[in-house]
């Protein structure tokens, strides 16, 4: 399955490893350690700056866009949670962090 490495000083994302196999987790551009993030994060475009605030903000209180549960589903026959959809502005986030930090 794919992942991103993400340089979150430089808001650059790069798909998988290709190219990136000699330096050591960290940005050739700025030094900064790289994140991880699964298939499933969506880079903002670099020049939004409030919308890679948030994905730092996440990523300091633990929140790299992996899955967190939500909602307890119950059908006949057994139970599921629902994923949580993650914020977008930074008030939603604060309040995501709140709601999803154990
Ligand atoms: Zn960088």
């Amino acid at each position: 399955m794919g992942y991103k490495i993400v340089c979150l000083n430089c808001r650059k994302a790069f798909s998988n490893n290709r190219g990136f196999n000699n330096n050591f987790g960290k940005c050739q551009e700025c030094g900064e350690t790289f994140v991880y993030y699964n298939h499933k994060f969506r880079p903002p475009k670099r020049n939004n700056i409030k919308a890679w605030s948030v994905v730092k903000f996440l990523q300091q209180n633990g929140f790299i866009y992996q899955h967190v549960n939500d909602k307890y589903v119950k059908t006949r026959q057994y139970g599921y949670y629902t994923y949580t959809v993650y914020p977008k502005s930074m008030a939603e986030a604060k309040e995501f962090v709140i709601k999803f930090t154990k």
